[in-house]
């Protein structure tokens, strides 16, 4: 939580936990547009890993492989 103070008359406005607020003083009528002073940073690995399994669709041993007679 952070106080939220008016940035015209600095009054105590509220105790909040935000990332984007908008509150109107009603002292001095300022509209105070607050963001939260540390957003979080996004988490990196976000993208996506292709994994390349194509040596598993088509095993070489068993391609020619034949049922034996019997
Ligand atoms: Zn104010």
């Amino acid at each position: 939580m952070q106080e939220v103070r008016c940035g015209q008359c600095q009054r105590k406005l509220a105790m909040a936990e935000f990332v984007r607020l908008q509150i109107k003083c009603p002292r001095c009528g300022t509209l105070n547009d607050m963001r939260a002073l540390s957003p979080q940073p996004e988490r990196p690995g976000a993208s996506t890993t292709k994994v390349c399994d194509d040596a598993s669709k088509k095993s070489p041993g068993l391609a020619g492989w034949k049922k034996p007679p019997g």
